[in-house]
């Protein structure tokens, strides 16, 4: 008897056929161009119907499936039912819309599986940090700055109130918790502000009552008077006010608080000042837009997204803190960052701190790839061409809702966001709330267009957030024509 035999043959999941798996992978690609090449053919998006859905039920599949089959079931059950978000008329809510390139860059990343955090001295590390970099640069932050590559905007807020938290408790947070707070420590922020703030918030222990929604002003910006008494109002009943949340570019319209006037509040108040740029913060390189945003620079913490406004494929957002120091202090578990260079043969010299002393995570993907490959396809000088563009189609945008009789303008346009209803003299907003929020299930499940809907003051507004650059003027024109007429056939 052969000793050997009990012993299982070893395993692996390398394919057991490199051709056809290679062959498969042109096949992948080709047919994932193809849909980027066609999608203006195609409705933007159609629901999962009630078969789909069933699909995704049942057991661990405990053995294996050829791979040609696992993708059809992918072409069959999951491509055609996504949100459509690439597809040029997808506008709802504030969602970006990817690029090719960095596609290839997130295929790239996977093939050496890259893990981006710790580790200093590997190229996809000096890759994140010359992202960072630019991103300095292209919103006028400081190269002295310290930055991380998030998931998106929730995770920045997060850790940008985690360091303004830390850096201003006045006792050491990290050790004693937040049981040590003698006083209520408050924030503050506009009632328009996202709620990725109230998650963070809560998530940081400052407790949801901590939080003070600012009320706002006629174009929905936070009201500086109010802020300034608020803060007041705290400390004189005892309470620690600690950061002033700016939002340039509220999900709802685009508004954009007064950041000069934050900064300044902030630094008589001796308070943090975070913005949430999420995707506003990139009117900054908007040729004739930057002054919208005038002042973010100013933040001790500025949080945004790379796959709302630079169209980046998801995930991927970015933190940057002022003060670098601050944010290590405030993540950092190493007592001195160099520990981590022992050991590296020769590099001991280069002090560079691992990327994951700037966070709450260790191990993350290789995201920074499809940033660095796409700005540097594409060039930076064109991102800011494409901004401004979408900036100037909301406008048009705004203009043909102003001159249609139907339609009737929520408020001016602030930035990239247009706000609008169909409108009949005499009917009440009641029933006008009905009408627009079917108009907007009828353009999307028609396939026609995608917007969201949004409550202003009461009134149901259709919401359209241009963070799109596949978006052409005719887009939005067909969008109109549309809403009027279902508008029309509803009432
Ligand atoms: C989308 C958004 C966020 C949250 O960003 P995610 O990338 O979805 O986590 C935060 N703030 C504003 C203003 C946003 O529009």
């Amino acid at each position: 008897m052969n000793p050997q035999a009990d012993i299982p043959q070893e395993e692996t999941l390398d394919p057991g056929d490199w051709d056809s798996m290679r062959a498969l992978g042109h096949r992948i690609v080709d047919d994932a161009m193809d849909y980027l090449e066609t999608l203006r053919e195609r409705p933007v998006w159609q629901h999962a119907p009630p078969h789909v859905k069933a699909h995704f039920e049942g057991p661990p599949p405990a053995g294996p499936m050829p791979p040609g089959e696992v993708y059809q079931e992918y072409l069959r059950y999951i491509l055609p039912h996504q949100l459509g978000n690439a597809h040029p008329r997808y506008w709802g809510w504030v969602t970006g819309s990817g690029t090719v390139i960095g596609m290839y860059a997130e295929m790239l990343a996977a093939a050496t599986d890259a893990v981006s955090g710790a580790f200093s001295y590997m190229s996809n590390n000096y890759v994140e940090r010359q992202v960072l970099d630019w991103c300095k640069d292209l919103l006028g932050y400081p190269r002295t700055a310290s930055g991380l590559l998030t998931s998106g905007c929730s995770a920045s807020n997060l850790i940008g109130l985690a360091v303004a938290r830390n850096t201003l408790a006045g006792f050491d947070v990290r050790g004693k918790g937040m049981t040590d707070q003698t006083r209520r420590m408050t924030l503050y922020c506009s009632e328009e502000a996202h709620s990725s703030i109230d998650k963070a918030v809560e998530l940081l222990g400052f407790g949801s009552e901590s939080l003070r929604r600012v009320s706002i002003d006629e174009l929905l910006r936070i009201d500086v008077a109010a802020l300034e008494e608020a803060i007041q109002r705290d400390r004189k009943s005892g309470c620690h006010p600690i950061c002033i949340i700016g939002v340039a570019g509220t999900t709802n319209t685009g508004a954009v608080d007064d950041m000069n006037a934050l900064a300044d509040i902030a630094a008589k108040e001796r308070c943090w000042f975070h913005v949430d740029g999420a995707f506003g913060a990139w009117a900054a390189i908007a040729p004739r837009s930057k002054h919208l945003v005038a002042g973010i620079g100013r933040a001790d913490s500025l949080a945004f997204d790379l796959h709302k406004w630079m169209y980046l494929a998801y995930p991927i957002g970015c933190i940057l803190v002022r003060n670098a120091d601050d944010h290590r202090r405030a993540f950092s578990l190493t007592p001195s960052y160099l520990a981590h260079g022992e050991g590296d043969r020769g590099l001991t010299g280069i002090d560079v701190p691992w990327l994951s002393d700037y966070g709450f995570e260790l191990s993350r993907g290789f995201h920074a790839l499809k940033a660095w490959m796409t700005f540097k396809e594409q060039g930076t000088a064109k991102y800011g061409r494409l901004i401004q563009q979408n900036i100037d189609q909301a406008h048009y945008l705004a203009r043909q809702a102003e001159s249609a009789p139907e339609l009737e303008l929520a408020l001016p346009v602030s930035l990239n966001v247009v706000n609008f209803r169909f409108t009949v003299a005499g009917v009440p907003d009641g029933r006008l709330n009905e009408i627009n929020k079917q108009i907007e299930i009828e353009i999307q499940e028609q396939g026609i267009a995608v917007p969201s809907t949004v409550t202003i003051r009461g009134r149901i507004f259709l919401h359209v957030a241009i963070t799109n650059h596949r978006s052409r003027n005719d887009d939005f024109d067909l969008l109109v024509r549309e809403v009027i007429r279902i508008g029309k056939e509803l009432t």
